[in-house]
């Protein structure tokens, strides 16, 4: 029999029996944080000794949060619970908002994160037959090396191909018989479109699945690749302050990702109230490590948007499902008084067939008031045709669904494919040219 990584007795674990594990757990990890600057100064101003102070899952409000920002005081290691001879690695934050923050691992961390990895690639159907080719950036962002480890020990083979140069990575595909890929959303919808424009034959590549992660996409994303590439494309959730990548992973029924509650203590929060929400209520993902021992982090405020899925899912995985990110509790945009997440116009956008595979959200002053503009990629044989009656039923259309989805009015312009800047990295899908002080 192939070699399977399959760890029923962790990922099947009765639930009660998960929690009693969470509780010793929290505690461990309270009396290693309570060694660092940061956390032995932070947990004495709020009272809390040792572990004594958390007897119940419950008692954990008590603690208080931890945020990007406290990550960023402690730099460069004041979080560090561990010697300094004793750190074998560090990656930093891509800086989705700023200034990177610093996670070390000592050698148990790294293990245990491959291990989470692992789980969730095996998740999804993969083994060691497969060829995975980790098209995301190597280097101090989590997903090159985090995915890399996890894919060897499945016993794949992975190609560490990095992203970029898409003829490069069509000529890897047919050389090595990629099965597998791992990129953002964004990359893998900007190689479908490069491998129609070079005219790279679906048949010639064995590509039967992706992992998509490192940025908020929609449902209908997901689907537009799946459907464009012939692949089944999984959703990928992690964050550097958490190992990165293998927090969260969607497994084969492809429906919400299992979020690993051995290795982490979840809580949804209420970013406004910061109190703790019931199961199945969308608020902000607070997480706490509770294996990790170079760098524990208690409380961690994501400022990711999401809930959890209230049942079972059929794989049979006890471990709680978290819904796709709706967004950051930071990247929410008000418009003239209204709150908009950028995936929300994602979600209409890229629900119209006549969109290409690339769109930006533009928000500037106009007078007193907020202009939203939406420009969006059209497929060149449409704009070849110069019909401008075509053209602006198209744009009609999608600023009126817009329009009923967000309820503000936004000016639709149409631009030819592949006319958008791309990133490599994240994607970056709005530019707000409003000046900050008003
Ligand atoms: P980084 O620490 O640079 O890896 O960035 C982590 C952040 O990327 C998370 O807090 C999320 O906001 C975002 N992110 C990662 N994976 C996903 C995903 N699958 N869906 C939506 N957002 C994601
Ligand atoms: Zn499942």
């Amino acid at each position: 029999m192939n070699f399977q990584y399959w760890h029923p007795e962790k990922e099947k674990m009765d639930r009660a029996a998960l929690k009693v594990f969470q509780l010793g757990a929290v505690q461990k990890t309270l009396v290693r944080a309570l060694k660092t600057d940061f956390y032995g100064k932070r947990l004495a101003e709020a009272g809390i000794k040792g572990a004594d102070d958390i007897r119940s899952l419950d008692h954990i409000k008590r603690i208080p949060f931890t945020t990007k920002h406290d990550l960023r005081t402690a730099f460069p290691y004041g979080m560090l619970a561990v010697g300094k001879d004793d750190v074998l690695r560090l990656h930093a934050s891509s800086g989705t908002t700023g200034v990177p923050t610093t996670i070390y691992f000592n050698r148990n961390d790294i293990v245990s994160w491959t291990g989470l990895v692992a789980r969730s690639i095996f998740s999804t159907g993969c083994d060691r037959r497969d060829v995975f080719q980790n098209m995301i950036t190597y280097g101090l962002f989590t997903g090159g090396l985090g995915f890399h480890y996890g894919g060897e020990e499945i016993g794949m083979l992975v190609i560490p191909s990095g992203p970029g140069n898409t003829s490069r990575q069509f000529r890897l595909m047919r050389d090595y018989g990629t099965t597998v890929v791992h990129a953002t959303p964004s990359f893998l919808l900007h190689v479908e479109s490069k491998m129609r424009e070079e005219g790279v034959a679906r048949e010639n590549i064995s590509l039967k699945r992706a992992f998509a992660g490192a940025e908020p996409y929609s449902e209908d994303t997901r689907r537009r690749i799946e459907e464009l590439l012939r692949i089944d494309v999984f959703n990928s959730y992690g964050l550097s302050e958490m190992n990165g990548p293998g927090v969260a992973f969607e497994c084969q029924c492809k429906n919400g990702m299992h979020l690993w509650e051995d290795a982490f203590f979840a809580e949804i929060i209420d970013p406004d109230t910061l109190e703790p929400l019931p199961d199945g209520e969308t608020g902000e993902l607070v997480l706490t490590t509770l294996s990790r021992e170079a760098m524990p982090i208690l409380r961690y405020r994501t400022r990711d948007i999401t809930a959890f899925y209230t049942e079972a899912c059929p794989c049979g995985r006890t471990h709680r499902r978290i819904r796709r990110i709706k967004g950051r509790s930071d990247d929410m945009l008000i418009i003239n008084g209204v709150n908009i997440f950028p995936s929300q116009i994602e979600e209409v956008v890229m629900g119209i067939r006549e969109v290409g595979n690339n769109y930006l959200i533009v928000v500037e002053k106009e007078g007193f008031m907020d202009r939203l503009t939406v420009k969006t990629e059209i497929s060149l044989e449409i704009f070849k045709d110069d019909d401008s009656r075509v053209l602006n039923a198209i744009r009609e259309n999608i600023r009126r669904t817009l329009q009923t989805a967000i309820t503000v009015n936004p000016k639709v312009e149409l631009v030819e494919s592949n006319s958008l800047p791309v990133s490599e990295g994240k994607a970056i899908r709005v530019m707000d040219k409003r000046p900050k002080d008003v």
